[in-house]
């Protein structure tokens, strides 16, 4: 992909400028998520629309503006210097509110200057990005009809044709939508579960990286199921009415109450969220007081009254428990990066408006461009239009959209992670060492999935799921498990040498110590060490326990820290000798992980045994998730540390 340099020689201009407007993007979404850019020329017709009830003038020279259009969603940009926007918006429904002595010297820097020496550029390029939506999406819609009547509540109430996001906008994340699909038949029919006395899902939490779709998802929720989307960013609670937090939570509350059925939608959460007392110096008690009452309004109502929150994050790990417990979030929805398939049905999806030319294969676009998130994919959509339109094509071309992903990646360090080449064949070596040791080790758990789908930091996964409800391990499980942990590890170094191997396995080494150490020292699976309950010991002394306080010996320490040591490098031994014997295998898996991105457990011993699959890589590996009566197929929120829970991802 690199017609990149013939289309910068044609439009210099236009790439340095488009470049350093995706650079400010970035940056400034480093600090709220949830904002988006506009050019101005959009901002002023969603503001002459009546979208906004009031704009902020923000930044040090009051030339930001911002405001929240009907959806809650925060739209930010910037006022070009020959414009006056007082004049421009005289007599609209809309206030304007001078709030830029709030803003700190150094928020407009550098960064806004140079934006305001290529403001020509930014306002041509921004004309025709306004031209080709405008030409798709048309005017109408209506927006907010109240303006500045009744009151200045952020919060607003839409009504379900306000929402007009459905389920079929949001590709690629099918698990995340069936699980919220029940929601919608509640919402729809409150009556039919409450008659039965079910017990009703009162919220979730959706969890995952940013650009996958939560605020998409959570939209369509309420669209599917025609009600109205109340929603609130959590870091709005926080800033945007800084000593008034817990209130704004009771009057959102109190407006959903009215509204019901509804979707109440808090994005961000964990700006207010966070584990209460845990800041360094006292914690905030600010947000502690908005965290309390959202507690309390959470548990106000019992689930009859039809109303859902949803609410979303990219760090679940971060949230006070309390959130978690039952009948609060005790859901979560885990939204992924997409795979293959998935890229391919969002980029479908957000192409659907576009002229396409003949030659494009929208499979190769989505193949080039692994880690995209769907916020990515959408913006790949956009790039390559203004690629198609600066050309003065009316169709867009597979060439397009080269540049444009060139120009994507290329663009600032970016949130998303881009895998290289090399990177990928690791990772589907690496999952595929996983997968065999799991295939092969005795006693393993079943393979449920493997994925070399970036999430979570982590650069690929391996899922195991056991049979039934687990209450205890053998001591082959034991074993077996510790196997398929170094499987990994083991892969990377038979394959690619041993200077080659990465930290990729840093979480796989800690999760085989850890099952390891509780063998040695809670399930007295080790011969020398005995069935003696060592843990709690052995912690007080990590602790610093001295003296006649401490109950276990040097040499006893000592003889525990051997015997780990002994287990893990067996697990690793183990791991050596599957993954020797059937070294066939493990590249016929690597090789299927390349072609397909994920592949389900039964996929997975297809192509083991050298088996081809039917299936096309653009279409989404089969669900073979088991479900439980009511289980919602989800992850229970509140991890209890039990050990004999499913194996975590590797
Ligand atoms: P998040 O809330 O997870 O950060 P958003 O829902 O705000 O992500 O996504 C931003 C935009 O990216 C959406 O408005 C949509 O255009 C696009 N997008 C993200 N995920 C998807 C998806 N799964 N399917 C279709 N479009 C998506
Ligand atoms: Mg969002
Ligand atoms: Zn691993």
């Amino acid at each position: 992909m690199s017609n990149m340099l013939k289309n910068v020689g044609l439009v210099a201009a236009f790439a340095v400028a488009v470049h350093l407007i995706m650079k400010t993007d970035a940056s400034e979404q480093t600090t709220r998520p949830s904002a988006e850019h506009k050019p101005y020329t959009q901002f002023i017709d969603m503001a002459l629309r009546g979208d906004f009830e009031e704009i902020e003038l923000r930044g040090q020279d009051g030339r930001e503006v911002r405001a929240l259009d009907s959806n809650g969603t925060l739209i930010v940009s910037r006022i070009p210097v020959n414009e006056n926007i007082m004049n421009r918006l005289y007599g609209e429904r809309v206030d304007v509110v001078d709030l830029s002595a709030r803003d700190k010297p150094q928020e407009a820097g550098f960064m806004s200057r140079l934006f305001l020496t290529l403001l020509p550029a930014a306002l041509l390029i921004g004309f025709m990005m306004f031209m080709m939506r405008g030409g798709m999406k048309g005017p109408g819609g209506g927006g907010g009809g109240g303006g500045l009547l009744g009151g200045k509540s952020m919060v607003k109430k839409f009504n379900a044709r306000d929402c007009d996001v459905r389920f079929e906008d949001v590709a690629g994340i099918d698990e995340a939508k069936a699980e919220l699909m029940e929601m919608v038949d509640f919402l729809k029919s409150p009556g039919k579960y409450t008659r039965l006395g079910a017990k009703i899902p009162r919220g979730a939490l959706l969890v995952g990286p940013p650009g996958t779709g939560k605020t998409l998802m959570a939209k369509a929720v309420a669209g599917e199921a025609g009600v109205p989307f109340l929603s609130q960013s959590g870091s709005e609670f926080v800033e945007m009415f800084v000593g008034r937090g817990a209130a704004r939570v009771r009057e959102l509350f109190e407006e959903a109450k009215k509204s019901a059925p509804c979707i109440i939608f808090i994005d961000e959460i964990d700006a207010v969220g966070r584990q209460r007392g845990g800041g360094v110096g006292g914690g905030n008690d600010e947000r502690e007081q908005t965290l309390n009452q959202l507690l309390v309004e959470m548990d106000g109502f019992d689930g009859t009254e039809g109303i859902i929150i949803l609410a979303a994050t990219n760090r679940a790990d971060i949230l006070d428990a309390a959130l978690k417990r039952p009948g609060r979030f005790d859901r979560q929805v885990h939204v992924g990066l997409p795979d293959l398939s998935g890229r391919v049905r969002i980029l479908q999806t957000h192409l659907r408006n576009k002229p396409i030319a003949p030659d494009v294969d929208v499979k190769v676009i989505a193949r080039g461009v692994p880690g995209f998130s769907g916020a990515d994919l959408a913006n790949l959509a956009n790039e390559a239009a203004l690629f198609a339109a600066r050309r003065g094509d009316n169709a867009i071309t597979q060439a397009d959209f080269e540049g444009a992903a060139d120009r994507i990646m290329m663009g600032a360090e970016r949130k998303t992670m881009i895998m290289t080449e090399q990177e990928k064949r690791l990772t589907a070596y690496h999952e595929a060492g996983h997968a065999l040791c799991a295939l092969r080790a005795p006693g393993a758990d079943p393979i449920h999935k493997a994925t070399i789908i970036p999430r979570g930091g982590a650069l690929g996964m391996v899922m195991q799921l056991p049979e039934g409800d687990r209450v205890s391990l053998t001591r082959q499980q034991a074993h077996a498990r510790l196997a398929v942990c170094y499987g990994g590890r083991v892969a990377e170094e038979m394959v690619f040498g041993a200077d080659k191997v990465t930290t990729g396995a840093s979480g796989d080494i800690q999760s085989a110590t850890a099952m390891a150490r509780a063998m040695v020292e809670e399930w007295g699976l080790s011969d020398k060490a005995g069935a003696v309950l060592y843990a709690s010991s052995r912690q007080e002394q990590a602790m610093g326990a001295t003296g006649r306080s401490r109950s276990i010996s040097e040499v006893t320490s000592l003889m525990l820290d051997q015997e780990i040591r002994e287990l893990t490098d067996l697990g690793k031994v183990m791991a050596e000798q599957i993954l020797t014997d059937y070294r066939g295998e493990l590249e016929n898996i690597a090789e299927a992980l390349l072609k397909y991105e994920t592949l389900s457990g039964s996929e997975i011993k297809i192509v083991a045994q050298g088996g081809t699959l039917t299936r096309d890589p653009s279409q989404p590996p089969p669900d073979e998730t088991p479900k439980g009566p009511g289980t919602f197929g989800a992850t229970p929120a509140n991890d209890t540390g039990n050990d004999m829970r499913p194996p975590k991802p590797l």
